[in-house]
């Protein structure tokens, strides 16, 4: 069962076979024996959990099931959700409990899909490691003295270890694709404006993109169809007609033209990780595609552009956390801006305290033309990058991460070798493009590598089935970490 497809276990719950109250106690049972280890969720509600079990098993012998009716699908804590406790990584936010539904949480409601529990995360969504989580790091189910990957760490791990059936991520500069590589599944980050980021808690509003992470890209495709769509109250939301993202899975990769940006193939990449990426290309050759040497010559730019522009936006977004409104209040102060500086001062970890510094300073009189300003123009220089290198191919492929994933405490004191995790991601954000991370294979250390596709503006499915055809003619995505291989 903790093996089976969406579509599978959709098939099993129509058919009668298992009830959606026995499949959530199944996993809630393999919860409460692996998440100890493993810190991948930080919030579980068995009541809640159950109650919407009940209702999806109504609704499918009523006859009205969705897709999704019924599975167990866990939620990143970066989503409110109304009455469950919404964290975001936060001790900020330990103690709020959303009155309302993210615009994803709605949509996965009203597919009749069961909330199993919020997943951990970096502290609001800002790191690469989920070590900067208030509630503790998230361990590697591939190997527990290994980080998981971030900011999405809890919701990898939780997939990996098949603690749920699938679940939600977020990507700001590479937070569903990373965690996807360093865990072995699949995630995808629709291009900008695809997903309501209604109910999500704000990081960097111009880059933030909800998504899907999986054990498939077919899995990924069937979630994509339920979070997509235009939603009024995100300004930024698209309105576009509803696409089925599970279209062209079947499609064969005949004259799929890949392109290979050279500037991901160089310095700075583990030759491990390169030769799996390698070898997935040799493989997509032999399902028809052809590959062309493209060129990102800006790529290089979007780590420092990214770490200009994601803090100024978070300085902004988080000011709302004031200690007033909700969320942590210092028990003892003085005047009101006393309570202001204790209440930030307590609530928030050194990571954010960084950024909204960061990001007060290039938004400042007198740095903002030389810093943030730049850094915008250079945004755009990167976007036209990908604009021109898709004039010469479908999809661009290359590494998600330069390495696997690295033992906890590595990187942790050494912010700029952590921001370095992001290389390969942060321009797709900076950008609005779509990208994904599928297991490619497996590094020197038997960790998980994952192969990065980068599609054009809106081309989801294009992205899904080039992943799909992959993954029918390999197995790298069914494989499962030692120790959570038992299954009912
Ligand atoms: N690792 C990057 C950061 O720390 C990206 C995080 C994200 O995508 N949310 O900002």
């Amino acid at each position: 069962m903790f093996n089976s497809s969406l579509r599978q276990l959709g098939a099993v719950l129509r058919a009668k076979k298992i009830s959606s109250v026995e499949l959530t106690q199944l996993y809630l049972d393999r919860i409460a024996r692996l998440n100890p280890a493993l810190n991948a969720y930080i919030t579980l509600d068995q009541e809640k959990s159950l109650a919407q079990a009940r209702a999806a098993d109504e609704r499918l012998a009523n006859g009205d099931a969705t897709d999704l009716t019924g599975i167990p699908i866990a939620q990143k804590d970066i989503f409110c959700a109304r009455g469950w406790l919404t964290t975001c990584g936060s001790k900020m936010l330990h103690n709020f409990v959303s009155p309302y539904d993210a615009h994803v949480i709605s949509q996965f409601n009203d597919a009749g899909a069961v909330n199993l529990g919020k997943t951990n995360m970096d502290e609001f969504a800002m790191g690469s490691s989920n070590e900067t989580s208030y509630y503790g790091a998230v361990k590697n189910p591939w190997d527990e003295s290994r980080v998981p990957g971030g900011s999405s760490g809890g919701t990898a791990a939780a997939v990996a270890a098949r603690l749920c059936a699938a679940a939600t991520g977020t990507d700001t500069g590479g937070s569903i694709r990373q965690p996807a590589a360093l865990c072995g599944i699949s995630g995808l980050k629709p291009t900008y404006g695809v997903v309501s980021r209604y109910g999500m808690i704000a990081f960097a509003s111009s880059l933030d993109q909800a998504g899907p992470m999986g054990r498939s890209a077919e899995d990924l495709a069937l979630l994509l169809n339920t979070m997509a769509g235009f939603d009024e109250r995100d300004s930024t939301s698209l309105q576009r007609d509803r696409e089925d993202y599970a279209r062209d899975l079947a499609q064969p990769l005949d004259g799929l033209r890949i392109g290979l940006p050279r500037e991901f193939f160089a310095e700075g990449l583990s030759s491990d990780v390169a030769q799996a990426v390698e070898a997935a290309i040799a493989e997509y050759k032999k399902l028809g595609a052809t590959v062309v040497e493209v060129s990102l010559p800006n790529s290089g730019l979007s780590v420092p552009v990214y770490y200009v522009l994601a803090p100024a936006e978070a300085s902004s977004n988080l000011s709302r956390f004031d200690g007033v409104r909700y969320g942590h209040r210092a028990p003892d102060y003085g005047d009101l801006a006393d309570m202001y500086e204790k209440s930030r001062a307590q609530g928030f970890g050194a990571e954010v305290k960084r950024r909204i510094m960061i990001g007060t300073y290039v938004l400042s009189h007198g740095y903002y033309d030389a810093y943030y300003l730049q850094a915008q123009k250079i945004r755009r220089l990167i976007a036209q990058d990908f604009t021109d290198a898709f004039r010469q191919c479908d999809v661009i492929m290359g590494p998600t991460s330069p390495s696997t994933a690295f033992k906890l405490g590595e990187k942790s004191d050494d912010p700029v070798q952590m921001y370095l995790s992001d290389i390969y991601t942060i321009a797709v954000n900076l950008a609005g493009l779509p990208g994904m991370s599928i297991p490619c294979g497996f590094g020197a250390d038997n960790m998980p590598v994952g192969l990065q596709i980068i599609g054009n503006y809106f081309g989801e499915a294009r992205m899904l089935n080039a992943a799909h055809q992959y993954q029918l003619a390999t197995d790298w995505h069914s494989r499962t970490p030692q120790g959570c291989k038992e299954t009912t």
